[in-house]
């Protein structure tokens, strides 16, 4: 018997779905579809001054109008009880202190850390958590960060790209609660995934510099570990550089000039698995679906005003 298999596809809600987010989304789903996996969506909304109710609606229709469905849905702000309760352990165990460290000194002071963050330099690292009588971790009212354990994380995603690193080193302590009170991305994404027993990850390879700090939290929770895949990501010029897809054109604009089988056609050409852009559904995609088929390089796109044109 094999033990469950476990995808989720985690967009942010801070913005309306892009062609980058579509294909994402795309990707992780035919991966999991093609190998009897189930997949999850999981909104990442937990950025008070980012993210919005409505462009959670927004995502969850353009994912439906593409074509994909889910095993399920979560919001990780459902998960408020799980955090608390993993920030209390780790509290328990002396691994997080207060940081009072502003932005604007950090950018002074640190290197940059290889996600292109600054690199805590671990300024406040002695400093302590409110005693018990004075609320503990709760009644502190500044960031909190993790003592993360120095070592070198070996890993390795499934495309082959070499992630390993020592975190603590490359990074420094990440913030774990917010000043605001809200739990911040790494441990949020990292409990999540074991809250829903995510066994794979497929994700752009913009996040694949962070993957050794959520490995090392991880483990550091004694949760199991799943298996990485990055993959490429449109790009677009943007003030003569290439940067990832993301402004010029959004969902509402595409669904204009696109029904979402000619969009969906569209991406499996552009990542390589169809041979031409024409009208295909993701379902009809899974049999052929193969990562040896999918570029490794990023891809270019352009928006128009009417079509996306695909550069190299
Ligand atoms: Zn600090």
């Amino acid at each position: 018997m094999s033990a469950r298999a476990v995808a989720r596809f985690a967009p942010s809600t801070t913005g309306p779905a892009h062609p980058g987010t579509l294909l994402a989304g795309l990707l992780c789903w035919l991966d999991a579809r093609a190998r009897g996996a189930e997949v999850w969506l999981r909104f990442e909304d937990l950025d008070p001054q980012r993210c919005r109710p409505e462009y959670l609606d927004a995502m969850r229709e353009a994912l439906e109008w593409l074509g994909l469905d889910w095993d399920g849905e979560e919001r990780q702000s459902d998960g408020g009880a799980a955090h608390e309760d993993v920030l209390e352990a780790l509290a328990r165990r002396d691994l997080l202190y207060p940081c009072s460290c502003s932005r604007a000194r950090l950018a002074r002071e640190a290197v940059r850390a290889p996600d292109g963050s600054a690199r805590y330099p671990g300024t406040c690292r002695a400093r302590r958590l409110p005693s018990e009588a004075e609320g503990g971790w709760r009644g502190c009212s500044e960031a909190l960060r993790l003592r993360l354990p120095s070592g070198r994380i070996d890993l390795r995603d499934e495309s082959g790209a070499d992630l390993s690193e020592d975190p603590a080193e490359a990074h420094g302590d990440p913030v774990v609660r917010r000043r605001d009170g809200a739990i911040a991305y790494h441990l949020a994404s990292v409990v999540d995934d074991r809250r829903i027993g995510v066994t794979r990850i497929v994700r752009g390879r913009d996040l694949a510099p962070s993957s050794a700090v959520q490995v090392a939290i991880g483990r550091l929770l004694a949760y199991p570990e799943p298996s990485y895949r990055h993959h490429l990501l449109l790009l677009e010029e943007r003030g003569g550089k290439l940067a990832k897809f993301h402004g010029a054109v959004g969902f509402d604009a595409l669904r204009e000039h696109y029904r979402g089988p000619d969009l969906c056609g569209l991406l499996a050409h552009a990542c390589g698995l169809s041979a031409a852009p024409v009208p295909r559904v993701p379902q009809d995609l899974v049999p052929e679906f193969a990562w040896a088929k999918i570029r490794q390089e990023d891809r270019c796109l352009a928006w128009d005003g009417q079509a996306l044109r695909l550069g190299d």
